[in-house]
This record gives structure tokens, sequence and C-alpha cells, in this order.
């Protein structure tokens, strides 16, 4: 039997693969259909602390995986859990196809972003679509250029804010006429000389006149069916995240968006289960805070297994 199962190998996984390899517990990482989590879908990340120059996201995930291996965490590459059973002791895991036992488990499957699913949406990913401004919004290819960012919620208004840093004009467009942003934030976007409302529009398709570079997207309005063009160098997506949480639901108490609600410290409702990162943080969202919560479960893992002695 294990003492400790990780799902998922964003920052918050690895960091509590880090700490509990180090408690000699021999975790196990699961790694799900993307290793290293969220945050290889990004170029260079400028805001984890300790890399003056910043450094690139997949880079930063395989010292991460490394430092955690060194300790003698066991990656599983690619697995992904199928089915769990957390209703007594040992906890257990069906995971592809093999039935794994565990004392504990820390989730800590992430969030992905929601995406507007346009084909073309997909094609230039990395290539001006992007779904995080603080990662990629100081690139050179979007300084002084005019950037697009979709959506009406609070993400969406701080992006904006933040890409008027860099781009010469941000166009905010919103499938309604009002932002669904905190008043606050609403009106200091709206008072934002370099930032201009489009209404009621919809982004039908992301054009790359240039090959492979985002040149502008396609606009459909919602009212009067009217068609048109909004020349951009990036699209900036922020229309909500998607907790990776739907195995637990009915089993982990979460909120009715996903999101896994921690009872005390980072665990669950569930004795013995952990939570950390995205899957259970709809505020914040950063590398670092996920990192910090994946240490924090690691910890609170350690403790209950002491605690069971
Ligand atoms: P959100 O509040 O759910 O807003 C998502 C926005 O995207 C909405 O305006 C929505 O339009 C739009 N949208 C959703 N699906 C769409 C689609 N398929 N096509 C076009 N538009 C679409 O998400 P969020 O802005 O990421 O915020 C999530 C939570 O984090 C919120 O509670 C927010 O307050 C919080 N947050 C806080 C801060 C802060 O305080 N500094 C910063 C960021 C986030 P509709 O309005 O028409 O539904």
């Amino acid at each position: 039997m294990e003492k400790v199962i990780i799902i998922g190998s964003g920052c918050a996984g690895l960091t509590a693969a880090i700490y509990t390899a180090r408690a000699n517990l021999e975790p196990i990482v699961l790694t799900g259909v993307m290793p290293g989590g969220l945050l290889t879908t990004t170029s260079i990340v400028e805001n984890y602390p300790g890399f003056v120059k910043g450094i690139d996201g997949t880079e930063l995930m395989m010292e991460m995986q490394q430092q955690a291996e060194r300790f003698g965490a066991k990656i599983r590459f690619g697995s992904t859990v199928e089915s769990i059973d957390f209703s007594r002791q040992p906890l257990r895991l069906t995971v592809d196809g093999e039935e794994l036992e565990t004392q504990t488990v820390i989730i800590a499957s992430g969030a992905g972003h929601r995406h507007l699913g346009l084909e073309s949406e997909a094609k230039l990913e990395k290539k001006g679509v992007t779904y995080c401004a603080t990662c990629d919004g100081a690139l050179p290819m979007f300084r002084e250029q005019p950037l697009v960012v979709v959506g009406g919620g609070d993400s969406a208004c701080e992006e904006a804010n933040y890409l008027t840093r860099f781009a010469s004009k941000v166009y905010l467009v919103h499938r309604r006429d009002e932002l669904r942003a905190s008043k606050i934030m609403a009106e200091r976007t709206l008072a934002n000389d370099k930032i201009e409302p489009v209404w009621y529009s919809e982004v039908t398709e992301v054009l790359d006149v240039e090959q492979d570079k985002v040149t502008g997207v396609k606009l459909r309005n919602n009212q009067s069916g009217e068609e048109s063009a909004l020349d951009c160098a990036g699209l900036f997506i922020a229309i909500g995240h998607v907790p990776n949480t739907e195995l637990f639901r009915g089993v982990v108490d979460m909120d009715d968006a996903g999101y896994i609600l921690p009872q005390c410290g980072q665990a669950t409702n569930v004795a013995g289960v952990f939570v950390a990162g995205d899957c259970s943080d709809r505020v914040y969202r950063q590398a670092i805070t996920a990192a910090g919560q994946g240490c924090a479960a690691a910890i609170d893992a350690e403790r209950y297994l002491a605690s069971l002695n």
C-alpha cells in the first residue's frame, strides 16, 4: 500500500511531491495527460521568485519534477485516474486499469482555461492566442500592438488593464453590454483611455494573414448579426476557468463551480484526502500560490499519517 498518491503534476502537485518525498513518504505522482500542468502552456514565466531573467514554463516544471525525483518521488507519466473509492481506508484509485491503495491522496488536478472552442483558436495557441496576460503580456510580439481581450469578468478586466502597459490599444470584446466584473474593476476598466469596449460581440475566428501568427479576429455582433474584423497581434481569452474535479463530485466537498473546498488547512471533508492548487483556488491562481498550497498539503498529509501511528 502507498502512503501518498498525488493527482496532478503542476506546481501544486510537484511541490507536494518534493515535500512528501523529503519526508520519506515515497509519493507516487500521477501526471495526467498534461505533465507539468498549465504552466507548460505558457512561454516565459517572469513572476516566479528566484529567476531574475524569468524561466520557460516547461523548464520550470522539469526542474520541479527532477527535484521531486531526486528525493524519491515516483512519477507515472500520462497516468490518469479512472475512478476512486474514498468510502473507507485504505483509499482506492483505479489508474490505467490498475487498482492502487493508499493512506493519503493529495488532489492537485488543476484547472483548465475555458476555451472559446474555435478551430483557429487551438491552431494559434502560443502564436498570439493566450489565456494569461500576466504570463505573456510583456512578450515582445505584443508590445506597442493592438490586442484583444475576450470576457467581461474580473479576470478579463484585470488582463485588459495589465495589457495597457505594453499594448498600443486594448479592445475588450464582451458578449453583453455590461461587465460582470466587480464595480470598482469595471469602472477602472471603462475609464482607461487605452481600453475600448466592443459590446455584444463574439469572436468567431482568429485570423492569421501572416501564417502562424495572429493578425486579427473576426467578430459577430450578436444583436445585429453584423460581421466585422479587428486587427490585433494578440488574443487574450479570459472567460473563466474550469476546475478538473469532475471525478470527485459527490465525494469531496466542492462549490457550485466545482472548486474543492478545503475544511481545515488543506484537508478536505474526506479523511486522508488533501487538496492544493487551482482545483481549489478560484481567486489567486498563480504558480507560486499553487506551490505554497502544495507544500501545505504535503505537511498536512505527513501530520495526518503521523497521527495514525
Ligand atoms: P467569470 O467571473 O466567470 O467571468 C467570465 C466572463 O467570461 C463573463 O463575463 C462571461 O460572460 C464571459 N464568458 C464566459 N463564457 C464565455 C464564452 N463562451 N464566450 C464569451 N464570453 C464568455 O470568470 P473570471 O473573470 O475568471 O473570474 C472568476 C472569479 O475570480 C470571480 O469570482 C472573480 O471575481 C474572481 N477574480 C477576482 C479578481 C480580483 O478581485 N482581482 C481577479 C480575477 C478574478 P457573461 O458575463 O455574459 O456571463
